[in-house]
């Protein structure tokens, strides 16, 4: 197996002198070097193909038995040294502390196309970040962010990717439900990989604890790296950099909100830098449209982290960021208008993202009250997202009466949807059909193209992955084949896959794991 090591960030930046792998707050550091724990007894259950080329390694390399070795844990690269991140974060909204890669452990970073990649197993053992839990990773956790990374980037969705997913062949406990019956599980691990995993928590950490010079050293390495093209830093190039992590946050959440994605926990360190989908926890897919809904049980109450909550708390998150940035540009005011811009830019981008997934297209139109009046009638009764705007797109211009027939699959109940609700349709799609007249150098048929290219037919639906969950819990693993393969295309028809394309089945609606996931995994 042979990689093209280029590693950075545990050669250029401050390392944490004591090597001993104990739980410690670690100072002046931006890492800890560590050793991967050893497997029982690893099996590989997937291997991205793609993720695979990306990095400049073929199927040949996967049957060498380093690959399995190197990627569950068992065996180390020459010339490298793994190390854990030192970070901090707001979760919940409130100051955590030190938090840090608790059971990330980073191998390498490699190049290849002139693309960089950093790999990062999860799920390999302690570090000195792990607070009072173990380190690793079960199953169905591993599976969910395996599936749920790969899934994103081919929707278009910036994120982190993985490379691997294998059974690690030990036990590990965890209490699901934290009601006291804790039970073991199969344990896994996901090598995961990003042109960097640095997180806000990263400068948070830094800031925090007055580390000035580390802080400066930590920014001047990302924007170095990645964000080459603002030149040597400066007061003017962190501001540059602090709008650029705004652009491109905004530009994440607005495709979240597009393809229907709940993160769940989108606490500041689990934001990365480079504006990325990064910790794949408890997130979920809207199934009916609820702008409500978030996947997550510990956020049952407040409902912080909701679907149509997601861009505010990246603005929210935007600000710690600000924060900790403060020290190296020392200036409130051109932070303050970035911030303030982010505000503005989101209802003009949302917007457009919006009119994409209606077909209204080349007009300057505004049509923020006929997106609203969709959202509000979307509620009325429960009503699949993806099936609803996949479905808007075979709506012929000059057949309002026929609109709602065109989306009706996309109701859970057709008996909910009562003489009322269906006048609101009937008169929606009526302001729908003078909208899209607006529109006319659009044929129907270059509109239901552009429609299928930004409205998915295929989203990992939070019972999928249950399913090929339970399957590998049986030890069949060919469902996460299957749904691998399907989510590589989710804009094309698929017609073989097309039972995919259905409505959540009634048995996941209240189960464990479909509508409700917990954190811990
Ligand atoms: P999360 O919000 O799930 O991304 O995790 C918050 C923090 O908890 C991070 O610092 C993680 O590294 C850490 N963490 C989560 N699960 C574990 C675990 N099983 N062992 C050690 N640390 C963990
Ligand atoms: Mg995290």
């Amino acid at each position: 197996m042979k990689l093209n090591i280029k590693d950075t960030f545990n050669t250029e930046l401050p390392a944490d002198p004591i090597l001993e792998n104990s739980r410690r707050q670690v100072r002046g550091a931006c890492f800890s070097l560590v050793t991967p724990r050893r497997t029982s007894n690893p099996k590989l259950l997937h291997v991205s193909n793609d993720m695979l080329q990306k990095i400049g390694l073929t199927e040949k390399d996967v049957k060498n038995n380093s690959f399995l070795k190197v990627f569950t844990g068992n065996e180390v690269l020459p010339n490298t040294k793994p190390y854990a991140m030192c970070y901090g974060g707001h979760q919940f909204g409130n100051w955590a502390g030190q938090l840090g890669d608790g059971r990330a452990i980073n191998l390498c970073e490699v190049e290849h196309n002139s693309e960089h990649w950093a790999l990062q197993l999860k799920g390999a053992g302690e570090t000195p970040y792990s607070r009072t839990a173990d380190g690793l990773a079960v199953l169905r956790s591993s599976i969910r962010e395996y599936l749920c990374s790969e899934a994103m980037f081919h929707l278009g969705v910036p994120t982190t990717r993985a490379l691997s997913l294998a059974l690690t062949g030990d036990q590990v406990l965890r209490d699901v439900m934290y009601d006291g019956n804790p039970a073991y599980e199969k344990g896994a691990v996901v090598c995961r990989t990003s042109p960097s995993f640095i997180r806000f928590g990263n400068f948070e950490i830094l800031a925090a604890r007055n580390e000035i010079s580390t802080l400066k050293k930590l920014t001047d390495y990302t924007i170095e790296h990645f964000f080459t093209h603002l030149g040597k830093p400066s007061k003017e190039v962190y501001l540059q950099f602090f709008k650029e992590v705004a652009d491109s946050s905004l530009k994440m959440v607005i495709e979240w909100q597009r393809v229907g994605f709940v993160h769940g926990v989108m606490n500041t360190d689990n934001m990365s830098i480079l504006g990325l989908t990064i910790d794949y926890g408890p997130y979920g897919w809207l199934e009916g449209y609820d702008p409500d809904w978030t996947p997550n049980t510990t956020d049952r109450q407040f409902k912080r982290y909701r679907f149509d909550n997601q861009p505010d708390i990246v603005l929210w998150n935007l600000y710690q960021l600000a924060n900790a940035l403060y020290p190296l540009i020392e200036e409130t005011e051109t932070l303050d208008l970035i911030l303030t811009d982010y505000r503005s830019s989101f209802t003009k981008d949302y917007q457009n993202m919006m009119r994409s997934k209606l077909g209204l297209f080349k007009s300057k139109n505004d049509d923020s009250i006929l997106i609203k009046e969709l959202e509000d009638i979307l509620q009325l009764s429960e009503t699949d997202m993806t099936i609803f705007f996949r479905n808007l797109g075979n709506y012929e211009v000059g057949k309002p009466d026929e609109g709602i027939k065109v989306i009706s699959d996309a109701f859970y109940k057709l008996s909910d949807v009562n003489e009322s609700i269906r006048k609101k349709w009937d008169d929606w799609f009526l302001r729908y059909d003078n909208r899209l007249k607006l529109g006319v150098e659009v044929t129907q048929i270059e509109r239901k193209e552009k429609m299928d290219s930004i409205n998915p037919k295929y989203v990992l639906r939070n019972y999928m992955a249950q399913m090929a969950i339970d399957n590998a819990d049986k030890g069949n693993y060919s469902l996460i084949e299957e749904i691998y393969t399907l989510l590589k295309k989710p804009y094309s028809e698929q017609p073989k896959y097309k039972k995919w394309f259905a409505k959540r089945p009634e048995w996941a609606r209240h189960k464990v794991g479909c509508s409700m996931l917990s954190c811990s995994s």
